[in-house]
């Protein structure tokens, strides 16, 4: 199968024998597939999950050297943030997967005792899962288990700008997933926008927060419900006392993953001048440990993932009026950025008006937490709120004044690990949750089931004209909380 892109701002796609296919041509194709229930039997979607399982087994030194490709991403963390987090999410699906499409029984009020309530998950239908490029095999294919788990024909349109991955999935994904269940459309902004105007029945985006505006107007059009993935400024707050080394440590390690091309990676640091003294020294040894004091010749330090990206960063890192501390070399052909710490960054610097999304880690002083949670208040909800402190009442109380998509304390990115947590955004960082059985919940209908008998029709009779006081009074105390049985 080949993809290629035309000036026309849409794609075809050639399946052996020269068929061409158009976008809605690949839509309707799956929506056939869907029509015909293939997809519905637990048995089709664990033979597809464990296919995809092959995919990436047989395939993972490709898929690193592609990763490599993009981001110069070291072997170490292409295995742990996407290889092995879509092995571990593909595990927890199959294991799950039988007790999930039970039927989830309700409680039951007296007028409904003798019949079968319950929720039934059933599939949406035909789905589009649009990827980001920071990590371009874990974004596709993690929700693609939940979507695929729920019993959907699934759409992926990778991110055009982490390139190698992209064509990597294009070619891999029909030999290994039914052709007539699943498609991969590759392309930019103008494809997806062309392939936007196809009806599908759920739209999961992870990327920007501006392209999410786009999406969620292509999705009106045909009302079609859709997750939004997002991004936006993750604060880490440190107050009272605290272990500055393993906390330079983490923080370092958070940020710096993937050259800080992570949406959930700590975006700028609050905390007081005593406490920002204390971790700049602590961050330049654990710098000079992780990455060895020259990072651009350190194999573990990614890459920016374009020349406008890296373009992007330099001119945030330009505009800024805060002192580079740490780092603050660049090299444009090598699109590096070295991890950067800045101090002196006031609320309204350049580096405070966006998400950074790479190396460079503004601290901003308060000298007290409440002035902090203050600031983070002022600000949209972030993806996820990081706070180290040895003292649990300062946890407690940044949880508490808070709200965030997900909570850490004393280490950063790893809540997102867990397939049990449910991962996503609240406001601004996002709509809706994955991972886990949040990725299945959120590509399934949660059908409401009532099969009614015959019985009971006198009980049944109180709610009948001709309406009458005593009837009336009946039922009331029937759906009062006291009786806690309601007959409607
Ligand atoms: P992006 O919004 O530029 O692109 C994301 C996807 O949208 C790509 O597939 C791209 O081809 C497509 N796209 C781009 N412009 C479009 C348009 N006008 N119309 C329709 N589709 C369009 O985002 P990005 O640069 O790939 O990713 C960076 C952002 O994503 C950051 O804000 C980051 O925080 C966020 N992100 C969020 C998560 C999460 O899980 N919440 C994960 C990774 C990245």
């Amino acid at each position: 199968m080949f993809f290629f892109g035309n000036s026309f701002g849409y794609y075809r796609l050639y399946l052996p024998g020269d068929r061409m296919d158009t976008h809605s041509q690949v839509v309707d194709r799956l929506r056939s597939a869907f029509r015909s229930g293939v997809t519905v039997p637990e048995q089709f979607r664990r033979t597809q999950l464990i296919k995809l399982m092959s995919m990436i087994k047989e395939n993972e030194e490709q898929i690193l050297k592609a990763l490599h490709k993009d981001l110069a991403k070291p072997k170490f963390e292409a295995v742990l943030s996407e290889v092995d987090m879509v092995i571990n999410e593909l595990h927890y699906a199959i294991n799950n997967l039988k007790s999930w499409l039970q039927p989830e029984y309700v409680g039951k009020n007296l007028a409904t005792k003798l019949d079968d309530c319950f929720i039934r998950r059933e599939p949406l239908g035909v789905v589009l899962i649009i990827g980001a490029w920071n990590y371009p095999l874990q974004l596709l294919l993690l929700p693609m288990v939940g979507a695929i788990a729920a019993g959907n024909c699934v759409v992926i349109k990778p991110s055009e700008v982490s390139a190698a991955t992209d064509s990597l999935i294009a070619e891999l994904i029909p030999k290994y997933l039914s052709q007539d269940c699943c498609a991969v459309v590759s392309g930019g902004a103008e494809e997806t926008k062309a392939l936007l105007q196809n009806r599908f029945d759920h739209i999961f985006y992870t990327g920007s927060q501006n392209v999410a505006r786009s999406i969620l107007q292509a999705a009106s059009v045909h009302l079609t419900p859709v997750t939004l993935e997002l991004g936006g400024k993750c604060p880490c707050v440190i107050y009272g006392g605290v272990n500055i080394t393993v906390a330079a440590r983490r923080l370092a390690w958070a940020k710096f993953f993937n050259a800080g091309q992570s949406c959930v990676a700590p975006d700028y640091v609050l905390c007081t001048k005593a406490t920002r003294d204390a971790l700049l020294p602590a961050l330049r040894e654990v710098l000079e440990e992780f990455y060895s004091k020259e990072p651009q010749n350190c194999p573990d330090m990614s890459r920016i993932v374009s020349q406008r990206h890296w373009t992007r960063l330099m001119e945030l890192l330009k505009n800024s009026s805060g002192k580079v501390v740490v780092g603050g070399e660049s090299n444009e052909e090598d699109k590096y950025i070295a991890p950067t710490v800045l101090v002196d960054v006031a609320e309204d610097d350049a580096l405070m008006k966006e998400e950074i999304f790479g190396p460079i880690l503004p601290i901003i002083t308060f000298e007290s937490l409440e002035q902090s949670i203050d600031f983070i208040n002022r600000k949209e909800k972030p993806l996820a709120l990081y706070v180290f402190s040895d003292e649990s009442s300062v946890v407690k109380t940044v949880l508490e004044k808070t709200s965030s998509g997900g909570f850490c304390s004393n280490d950063g990115i790893v809540h997102m690990t867990l397939p049990g947590l449910p991962f996503g955004g609240v406001g601004a960082s996002g709509w809706g949750s994955y991972h886990g059985r949040w990725g299945f919940e959120a590509f399934s209908h949660r059908r409401a089931c009532m099969l009614r008998g015959w019985a009971l029709e006198r009980l049944n009779g109180l709610r009948y004209p001709p309406y009458t006081e005593n009837k009336l009074s009946w039922l009331r105390w029937t759906t009062s909380a006291k009786s806690s049985c309601s007959l409607m």
